[in-house]
């Protein structure tokens, strides 16, 4: 592979503690709503006008990709996206990909320069965590050339076994 102008972070921890990055990711459910996992966390920490923002544009597909404002987060923005419920909306690889293809894709329309990805339906949507590793990570790869204002792309993952596995995963790509 190329050198790339894009730069690939892992690290473990919380996706609403991620200060420095412009744009955090969120693993959201259709109705865009507080919900358990991420979305929960994000809501919690954004506070109430999030919830109002969505509204409006909710509900959202699976795969789909709609930004917000950050709120009370220490981020630019907020970029919510609908995962696949693992052995219901399929196919699975497909949506899975969509997610990361749409964010990113959205983060380059507003001119974003860094974005985090949680891990996407590894969650309450029970996607297999090794199999949904190797698509958010494909979908980045395939991405990269494409890439003009993101400098940076971080995954951040919530438990130790997790990070692990991204770490060892990551220099596949780069
Ligand atoms: P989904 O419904 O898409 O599966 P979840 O929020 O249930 O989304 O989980 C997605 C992943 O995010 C899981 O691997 C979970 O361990 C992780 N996770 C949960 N809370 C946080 C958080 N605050 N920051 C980062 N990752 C988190």
């Amino acid at each position: 592979m190329g050198t790339f102008e894009v730069k690939l972070e892992v690290v473990k921890g919380d996706i609403t503690q991620q200060k420095d990055i412009s744009a955090i990711v969120n693993a959201a459910n259709a109705e865009l709503q507080i919900g358990s996992g991420v979305a929960g966390a994000i809501h919690t920490a954004a506070g109430e006008g999030l919830a109002e923002e969505c509204r409006s544009l909710a509900p959202i597909k699976t795969g789909e990709a709609v930004i917000t404002d950050a709120y009370s987060l220490p981020n630019e923005y907020i970029i919510h996206v609908l995962g696949p419920i693992y052995g219901f909306n399929q196919p699975e690889v497909k949506f899975l990909g969509h997610c990361y293809e749409h964010a990113l894709a959205l983060a380059e329309k507003h001119n974003i320069e860094s974005i985090a990805f949680p891990a996407i339906s590894t969650g309450a949507f029970g996607y297999p965590f090794e199999e949904a590793t190797e698509i958010a990570l494909k979908t980045v790869q395939n991405f990269l050339s494409k890439a003009r204002s993101l400098k940076l792309i971080r995954f951040v993952l919530f438990s130790d076994e997790d990070f692990k596995h991204y770490e060892e995963k990551l220099p596949s790509i780069t």
